[in-house]
């Protein structure tokens, strides 16, 4: 009999502290696990290595009609491909995915300005950009969002209350500016966002955070305050000193108490490379110290210090393996970097978590980010982007809304199809359906090679990373072969 294994199984060993070996057998496609202990049949190599097998005896027959019903293995050689157009053609129909699952996203960034001066910022050639958006460009933006709206699909009748919410990201440049004019601008969009029953959310570097909790504070749809630490004082202040060359980090704590007084959804984000990294078991006793664990509405995290744009000049950017590998070391020897630090967007490694911790296989994902799912992002020179970290690139913009909506529709084409599907070297790629085709920025700013993050490593660093959970938790799911 001949059978075609999928070229998307993927097999882990693992050796838990206690017990037999683990084989881990993973579809990267469709997300199903299947966990063995030794010894592990020949079959099994087959399995990840061979484009097709034949199989001659039948003692197998148990484990083989069981491996093509988790979809390990086909009987045709195109069922596998036909099965993926389909999904792709279903995944194709964006306008009534965002609809149906997650509501139309908007972006603002009221100016490019930026009180601060951090090295590795992939906008810090616009920092002195002196547009600011006037609370007329506001409501012309909220005029092109409710044009975007109309042609949403209503699904209203169908979803009811489960309908999403639209959200509203506004981010900068810095948009806690001291400026009165500034605060007008904020208040108008935020006011704007109310009317239309919107989520909104702010990023701030929390510089002038404590001035103005009191806008945020009067609003129930606000979702999240992102703020940034690097570090303890030291060290965040040489990575996030303010335009003049001081320390930022008091002020920046006083924001963030602030906040949490009034009881804000408050997430705390630690750009990590390796000038900081040695430095988290430090702000981890900093954060509990200051009992901020203890607020309902508080959550940290850290998160690669990544350079989509190719901006570069910043020397302490490594393969995020390495960092991956030095923070789960950190996890298991310092119990305090475990209680404060989330870890995010790796997404090899958020793949895994989510499988041991939810017990379901993650979805395959199509589109990457807010860039190809089609966020709109309203900046203070009239612009409209798809993606936050391209916005102050003209040439990369995909309309404007001043005097009035305008989309260039090629652009926009030229976006959504920086994707898994349409990128050359992607479209074989056995971990497509986790990295969907990686950064469409770095698609255009560096044509030249595909995005790869080192997910497969990523992935086998998690499984090893809970491999004692799964031996106490999935025990009883583990076949023999
Ligand atoms: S294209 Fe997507 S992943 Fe890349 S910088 Fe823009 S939002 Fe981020
Ligand atoms: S960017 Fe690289 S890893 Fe990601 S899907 Fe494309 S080829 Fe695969």
């Amino acid at each position: 009999m001949r059978l075609w294994p999928s070229k998307y199984n993927v097999l882990f060993h693992l050796q838990p502290q206690f017990g037999q070996p683990i084989h881990v057998l993973q579809n990267l496609f469709h997300g199903q696990v299947d966990f063995y202990s030794p010894p592990i049949p020949p079959l099994f190599d087959c399995l990840v290595n061979s484009t097709e097998i034949d199989v001659v005896d039948d003692d197998r027959a148990g484990i083989l009609d069981h491996l093509i019903e988790k979809g390990f293995l086909y009987r045709a050689a195109d069922e596998e491909d036909q099965l993926i157009q389909k999904y792709v053609a279903a995944g194709g129909q964006r306008d009534l995915i965002i609809a149906r699952h997650r509501g139309s996203q908007y972006g603002f960034l009221p100016t490019y300005m930026c009180n601060l001066r951090c090295p590795y910022c992939f906008q810090r050639k616009l920092a002195d950009d002196n547009h600011v958006m006037t609370e007329e460009m506001v409501d012309l933006a909220f005029e092109a969002i409710d044009e975007l709206e109309s042609r949403v699909p209503n699904l209203k009748d169908e979803l009811g209350e489960k309908a999403p919410i639209p959200g509203i990201a506004i981010a900068g440049g810095e948009p806690l500016l001291r400026s009165a004019r500034q605060r007008r601008v904020l208040e108008r969009i935020i006011q704007c966002s109310e009317e239309r029953r919107f989520k909104y959310s702010v990023t701030t570097n929390g510089l002038e955070l404590e001035n103005y909790v009191d806008l945020f504070d009067r609003t129930s749809m606000i979702t999240d305050i992102q703020v940034t630490l690097d570090g303890p004082e030291k060290i965040h202040n040489q990575r996030r000193p303010s335009a003049n060359g001081g320390g930022t980090f008091h002020a920046i704590e006083r924001g963030i108490n602030a906040a949490l007084k009034k009881r804000l959804p408050l997430s705390l984000r630690v750009n990590l490379d390796f000038g900081n990294i040695d430095y988290l078991k430090d702000l981890a006793a900093f954060i509990l110290e200051s009992r901020w664990t203890a607020a309902e509405n508080f959550h940290c995290y850290v998160s690669p210090v990544t350079d989509n744009s190719g901006i570069g000049g910043y020397g302490q950017i490594a393969d995020e393996s390495l960092l991956l590998k030095k923070i789960l070391a950190l996890h298991v020897s310092d119990p305090y970097v475990a209680e404060v630090f989330d870890i995010k967007h790796f997404r090899g490694f958020d793949y895994v978590r989510n499988l041991v911790e939810e017990r379901k296989p993650k979805m395959p994902v199509l589109y990457r980010c807010e860039a190809v799912l089609g966020m709109h992002i309203f900046d203070a020179q009239g612009n409209i982007y798809v993606c936050l970290e391209a916005a102050g690139t003209p040439q990369l913009a995909v309309g404007s809304y001043v005097p009035a909506l305008r989309l260039d529709e090629d652009r926009l084409k030229e976006w959504f199809t920086k994707d898994l599907v349409n990128l050359p070297e992607c479209s074989a790629c056995r971990v497509r359906f986790i990295c969907a085709g990686g950064c469409a920025y770095k698609a255009f700013s560096k044509p030249e090679t595909a995005d790869c993050k080192p997910i497969l490593e990523e992935m086998r660093m998690a499984w090893d990373h809970f491999r004692d959970k799964i031996a106490d938790d999935l025990g009883r799911q583990i076949r023999p072969t």
